[in-house]
C-alpha cells in the first residue's frame, strides 16, 4: 500500500477533522516524530486507567511523550540508570535535580568551577528560594568535608571542570557524602558515560546537557536527569511535569538520531584530542596545554584512576600576548567556529574570559588559571591533519599580533 485506501469508511469529510494515520501493516524503521500535544482516550474508564498507571498511554505532552521516552531509555542504557527523564535543556535538568533533593532551609554544596549557569543557580537563585550554598574545590575531598553542615542535603559536581579540566575526587566525595545521606549529583556532560558512569562511583543523581556530546550536532537543546532512588525519581518526574521543564518532541527526535553515532563520534574526537594536545604542546607560542591524558596535568593520577584511557575531547591551551593575540588567533582560525559551546561534531573554539567566565573579575579568573590567552577547544571528528594545520596557522597569527 503506497497511499491511504480511498474506500475506507473514515475518509475525512472536512479538513478540520483529523485524518486517521495511514499506517498499514508495515512498521517504520526510524522512530516516528510525534508532535501531538494531546492524546485521545477511548473512554473515561480508559483515561482513568492511564492516569492511574494501570494502562500504558499518553495524555498531554507536558506530562510526557513517546519521543522523550525513547530517548530517555537510550541514555538510561548508557548510564546504567532507570526511569531517566528528558528535560527541555541541560539547565532544566540541573534545576530539577537540585529541587528534587533540597528545599528552603537546606544547604547545598557546589563545585567552584561548575558550568556558568549552574554557578548562578547556586549563587543567586537557590539563596532566593531560602537555601544556603557553598562553592568548593572538588578536586580535594577535604575541601568538601570542611563545607559540610548538619543541614547539607546535596552536592553538585562535574567530573572534569570547565575550562581548566581539573578532575573532581569522585570516589573521595562519594565516600564522604554517602555516610551522611547527602545526595551526590553528577553533571556528566563533559565526561559522558563513555568515560565515566557516575552510578558506579555511588552517585545518586546523574544529569546531562544532552545538547552537547550526546546529541552532538548543535541543533537540539535538551537535558537528561535520573536518580537511583525510586522516590527521588518520582519527584523528578513530578517537578518536570509541574514546572514545565518538558522537551520538544522534535528536539528529542534529533537527539535520538545524533545518539546513534555517539560512541563512534566520541572515540574519534578523543583520538583527535589526544593527538592534538600532544601537537599543541610542541607548537611555538603555546605556553600551556591542559589535557587529562597529557603529562603535566595537575590531576594526572586522579584522571588515570577515574577516566582510565578515556581522556575525552576537551583541551585547554594558552598563548601569550593578551587580548590582541587572542583576537588574532580567532580571526586566523576561520574554519574553527568561535562559539561558546562544546560537543559538536566539528571542532569549536571558545575563549572563557569573554564567554563562560566573563562575569568574573580578572583576579577571580586568574585564581582559576584563566587568562586572556586561555582557549578551550572542543575537538570534533574532522581529519587530524586539517586540525593541526588550522591551529598552527592560528597560533602563528597570535604571535604576530
Ligand atoms: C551546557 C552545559 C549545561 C547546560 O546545558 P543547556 O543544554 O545549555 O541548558 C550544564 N552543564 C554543563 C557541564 C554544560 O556544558
Amino acid at each position: 500500500m503506497t497511499k491511504p485506501n480511498p474506500d475506507r469508511p473514515n475518509r475525512p469529510k472536512t479538513v478540520v477533522r483529523r485524518t486517521q494515520w495511514p499506517g498499514g501493516s508495515s512498521t517504520p524503521v526510524v522512530t516516528p516524530l510525534n508532535m501531538s500535544v494531546v492524546y485521545g482516550a477511548e473512554s473515561p474508564d480508559a483515561l482513568d486507567a492511564i492516569y492511574d498507571g494501570d494502562d500504558e498511554g499518553w495524555t498531554y505532552a507536558r506530562e510526557g511523550h513517546p519521543n522523550a521516552a525513547v530517548l530517555a531509555e537510550k541514555i538510561d542504557a548508557l548510564e546504567g540508570m532507570e526511569r531517566g527523564v528528558i528535560t527541555g535543556s541541560g539547565m532544566s535538568a540541573v534545576t530539577a535535580a537540585l529541587l528534587s533533593v533540597a528545599q528552603a532551609g537546606d544547604h547545598v554544596i557546589g563545585a567552584r568551577q561548575l558550568y556558568g549557569r549552574s554557578l548562578r543557580l547556586m549563587n543567586e537563585d537557590l539563596p532566593r528560594m531560602g537555601m544556603t550554598t557553598s562553592l568548593v574545590d572538588t578536586s580535594q575531598a577535604d575541601a568538601v568535608a570542611e563545607a559540610i553542615r548538619p543541614n547539607t542535603r546535596a552536592i553538585l559536581i562535574e567530573v572534569v571542570s570547565n575550562p581548566t579540566l581539573r578532575i573532581a575526587d569522585l570516589p573521595g566525595i562519594a565516600a564522604l557524602v554517602q555516610e551522611r545521606g547527602i545526595a551526590l549529583i553528577v553533571d556528566n556532560t563533559f565526561t559522558t558515560p563513555r568515560a565515566v558512569r557516575p552510578k558506579d562511583f555511588g552517585a545518586d543523581i546523574i544529569l546531562h546537557s544532552v545538547t552537547k556530546l550526546l546529541a552532538g550536532h548543535s541543533d537540539a537543546t535538551l537535558g537528561y536527569v535520573a536518580a537511583t532512588n525510586g522516590d527521588v525519581a518520582t519527584r523528578l518526574e513530578t517537578i518536570v511535569a509541574t514546572m514545565g521543564l518538558t522537551p520538544s518532541p522534535f528536539d528529542c527526535w534529533l537527539a535520538e538520531r545524533g545518539l546513534y553515532s555517539f560512541d563512534l563520534r566520541y572515540d574519534r574526537a578523543e583520538e583527535n584530542a589526544t593527538a592534538l594536545a600532544a601537537h599543541l604542546s610542541q607548537v611555538p607560542g603555546v605556553t600551556r596545554v591542559l589535557y587529562p591524558g597529557l603529562d603535566g596535568h595537575p590531576d594526572a593520577a586522579k584522571a588515570a584512576e577515574i577516566l582510565g584511557q578515556r581522556t575525552g575531547n576537551m583541551i585547554c591551551f594558552d598563548v601569550s600576548g593578551g587580548r590582541a593575540a587572542a583576537n588574532a588567533l580567532v580571526r586566523a582560525a576561520k574554519d574553527l567556529p568561535f562559539a561558546p559551546t562544546l560537543g559538536d561534531i566539528g571542532t569549536t573554539l571558545s575563549h572563557p574570559a569573554t564567554s563562560s567566565h566573563r562575569a568574573l573579575s580578572e583576579a577571580q579568573r586568574a585564581e582559576m588559571g584563566i587568562t586572556e590567552g586561555t582557549f578551550r577547544v572542543s575537538v570534533g571528528v574532522e581529519p587530524l591533519d586539517l586540525l593541526t594545520q588550522d591551529f598552527d596557522r592560528a597560533i602563528a597569527a597570535s604571535r604576530d599580533a
